[in-house]
């Protein structure tokens, strides 16, 4: 059920100057229809009505920015990413208010690791302008599928791939910009519930020099066989070590962090395969501010089992967008299965996620500036 958390109505965002032009589509979802996927959330598998869409070549740069109905793609069965991959992605998310206003968290960060992407990928940089516009013009066509049930958000999903029909291995010439939107429910239905985590030592996510610090498809397809393999031993998620197999990286898409009895807060540092998290790099802030001792370093798969043995390490978790703070409850390797803490949420691991999330959604003060109104 869609029951609004309205107190007072915010002053309405005015319409904003868009470089998108809104095309409208011509079959929007009835009133009824929309309710219906909104009074039944999943992940990512409902959409809006539309979409934002940009075409670049390499002669006119970027250019046809649109808000379009949202549908199939017309793609020639040569266009360059379906062969070589050369494709980027995001993920963020827009979060209704108690005063019914719309806000993102700290969308030029994703902007901005969206070019860090393109580079490493050879695709063309779209300006942090651009970006913003796209997600913000966006979420004002289709405001209507802001979901506002607590925990829920519209997850958006900009995305970037090479379109030009050609089999020649080079940057394409022309290129796609999209931002889908999917309305989506809390990550954990019934409360956090921990993970049980299989340490891989047969195969890696990422090498030195190669795409891990990129947000890039590639990167999660090589990660879908060690996952699978996890699911089968009855493990949720994988953790990745680096190429040498000794220090730990992080999920297939989720960063680590590990709680100290002595008041530490380590995460594995930015090495180059590494993805740079936003939820990471806020919750590192957050348990700064609270007086732990924040390491970003090297943290070795020993160090961390013989530390979850003899209890100093007393809780783990993961972070990311879309489950926002995952407890981390067992930890399990070939020679190795260890239990953190007594399986359980741990305490930090909880307040942590309740500051993010209250943050997020408007209901704990953003002393960070994080948040950004959409609508
Ligand atoms: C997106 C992603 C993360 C988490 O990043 P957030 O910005 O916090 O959502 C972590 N690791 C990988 C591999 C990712 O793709």
């Amino acid at each position: 059920m869609t029951t609004p958390l309205a107190a007072t109505a915010a002053t309405p965002a005015s319409t904003p100057t868009s470089s998108f032009e809104i095309r409208p589509s011509s079959n929007p979802r009835t009133v009824t229809e929309r309710g219906a996927v909104l009074a039944d959330l999943k992940f990512g598998t409902a959409f809006t009505d539309h979409m934002a869409h940009a075409t670049w070549t390499v002669d006119a740069g970027w250019q046809d920015r649109r808000i379009e109905a949202y549908g199939p793609l017309q793609l020639d069965p040569a266009a360059a990413v379906l062969h070589y991959a050369q494709e980027i992605f995001e993920g963020l998310k827009a979060y209704a208010h108690p005063d019914g206003s719309v806000w993102s968290f700290r969308p030029e960060a994703n902007a901005r690791r969206f070019a860090r992407s393109a580079e490493r990928l050879a695709l063309p940089e779209l300006s942090e302008e651009d970006f913003l516009d796209s997600v913000r013009t966006l979420v004002h066509t289709d405001v209507d599928w802001v979901p506002t049930t607590p925990g829920s958000s519209l997850y958006l999903r900009p995305f970037m791939f090479a379109s030009e029909a050609f089999l020649g291995v080079r940057a394409a010439t022309r290129v796609d910009y999209l931002v889908i939107a999917s309305p989506v429910g809390p990550y954990f239905a019934r409360g956090i519930t921990p993970v049980h985590i299989w340490v891989s030592d047969e195969y890696a996510r990422a090498a030195p020099g190669g795409t891990g610090a990129a947000k890039c498809g590639g990167n999660y397809a090589a990660s879908l066989l060690p996952q699978a393999t996890a699911a089968a031993r009855g493990f949720d998620q994988i953790l990745f070590l680096d190429s040498a197999g000794e220090n730990i990286e992080e999920l297939g898409g989720m960063n680590v962090v590990v709680i100290g009895r002595d008041g530490t807060a380590s995460t594995p540092r930015l090495n180059g395969s590494i993805l740079e998290g936003v939820t990471r790099s806020s919750i590192l802030t957050l348990l700064a501010e609270q007086g732990l001792d924040v390491q970003e370093r090297d943290i070795s798969l020993a160090e961390l089992v013989d530390g979850v043995r003899s209890g100093e390490v007393t809780e783990v978790f993961a972070c990311g967008t879309a489950a926002v703070v995952t407890p981390i409850g067992r930890l399990a390797g070939t020679d190795f299965d260890v239990t953190v803490g007594d399986g359980e949420a741990g305490p930090l691991t909880r307040d942590v996620h309740d500051q993010l999330t209250g943050i997020q959604y408007g209901t704990r003060e953003d002393t960070h500036g994080w948040l950004t109104r959409l609508v």
